[in-house]
């Protein structure tokens, strides 16, 4: 039995060592063969970067214009909400500012505001389209008078086209200027203002230090752009009338608190 162990292993180390012999002799041929393969195919490579850099196909520009009146609108609202009626009279027609040089059209635009302030708005819809001349601007807004109770408004506002651009004809605002009457276009009355007053001075306000335009009180509001949040630059309450923040106005939307007077 022991014998014929012996022979088995001496048998399968003679098959190991000619297997091992023939591993060696192998790869000797393929060896030499490789280089030959490589210069064959160099030639390719060399032409690859060219085929790799097709010329960029220009992208195909879209012919229909873009439709700025209801950004036209935002501004004006946007301008209101902070009081600025120079702003907002640089945005109405001639239809409405007629004669009335720049002073009197401000005084017109503060009479006929009486005022009266949004302190939240939302441009729900702008009928039309950019090849009519006039145009309604619906307009849900959350306005208070004199600093009193927020009451909600849906209210139009006109649109009209004139020297290249869409300028606001704003006399349906006088629509509910006064009192609410059964002829204004008062479709809801809310409660007091949904956001509280904020008066506490420790109170954190955030914006965009690259050329946000606003502040806000939610450092996630949803106007902003995604890249930018949350925002980078935050500020309290006690400290937004200081120079490096007398630019940026209170974002709406997250009902940022409004400036307080100096
Ligand atoms: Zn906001």
């Amino acid at each position: 039995m022991t014998a014929r162990e012996k022979l088995k292993g001496l048998c399968l180390l003679l098959a190991a060592v000619l297997l091992l012999c023939a591993g060696c002799a192998q790869p000797a041929p393929g060896n030499g063969a490789e280089p030959a393969a490589t210069e064959a195919r160099a030639p390719q490579n060399e032409v690859m970067p060219e085929e790799t850099e097709p010329a960029p196909e220009p992208t195909p520009e879209l012919t229909e214009a873009p439709d700025y009146a209801p950004q036209v609108v935002s501004s004006f609202m946007n301008y209101w909400s902070v009081g600025d009626y120079a702003n907002m009279v640089s945005l109405c027609s001639v239809t409405w500012t007629g004669k009335k040089d720049r002073e009197q059209a401000v005084s017109a635009m503060t009479e006929l505001l009486e005022d009266r302030m949004p302190v939240s708005f939302e441009v729900t819809k702008v009928d039309g389209t950019n090849a009519d001349l006039r145009r309604d601007a619906r307009v849900t807004a959350q306005i208070s008078k004199s600093g009193g109770p927020v009451q909600k408004y849906q209210f139009k506002l006109k649109v009209v086209w004139e020297n290249n651009f869409w300028y606001i004809d704003p006399s349906g605002l006088r629509s509910y200027a006064g009192t609410p009457t059964p002829t204004a276009r008062v479709i809801e009355v809310t409660q007091p203002p949904t956001p509280a007053p904020i008066d506490d001075p420790n109170t954190l306000l955030y914006y965009n230090p690259d050329g946000g335009k606003r502040y806000h009180l939610d450092p996630y509001c949803r106007t902003a752009n995604e890249r930018n949040l949350p925002f980078k630059g935050s500020f309290t309450f006690a400290e937004l009338n200081n120079a490096e923040y007398a630019d940026l106005i209170p974002c709406q939307i997250c009902g940022a608190p409004r400036r307080p007077k100096k």
